[in-house]
């Protein structure tokens, strides 16, 4: 016998993630390619992936590597060519249409916060529910700055 017993290497410091061990995942969809995902053996190791990969939101999420035969069973499907977003629902920096459910808060310092203060984890719709506040709080800036004929949204705004 002389299957392989590692599933990948972390994608930052290539440490081999065996096969059905914990491993964290990007959540960025283009990190998240099938047989090409990204794969990192902690979350220190996804964080340096981040500015690397110029993200600008991105949560990592804890996953369970496959067993050897889920994988080889993914490695075996036909190519379903680029996983690829449905047409009109790219994310362009398109003025008409805003990205209104990206994460707007780093993940990585807001869950290290609310560890630090309180030993508690920070669940992924945490960021969702903040990045909301975040953009009503920008939308009344945006109209207070527009009223007050500035092109630039202040501390005041707020
Ligand atoms: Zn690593
Ligand atoms: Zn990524």
């Amino acid at each position: 016998m002389n299957e392989p017993s590692v599933w990948k290497k972390c994608s930052t410091c290539k440490k081999e993630i065996p096969f059905r061990s914990k491993y964290w995942a990007c959540n960025v969809s283009t990190c998240n390619v099938k047989r090409k995902s990204f794969a990192f053996c902690s979350v220190e190791c996804w964080d340096a992936h981040i500015p690397v990969m110029n993200h600008r939101s991105a949560w990592s999420e804890e996953k369970m590597a496959p067993s050897r035969e889920e994988w080889a069973r993914v490695l075996a499907e036909p190519t379903e060519g680029k996983v690829s977003l449905p047409k009109g629902e790219r994310k362009m920096e398109q003025p008409s249409a805003p990205n209104s459910d990206e994460i707007l808060v780093v993940a990585s310092k807001l869950k290290a916060y609310i560890r630090d203060r309180s030993g508690m984890n920070t669940s992924k719709d945490t960021l969702e529910a903040l990045s909301d506040m975040i953009r009503n709080a920008a939308d009344n800036a945006i109209d207070k700055a527009r009223t007050d004929g500035r092109k630039t949204v202040m501390a005041r705004d707020f």
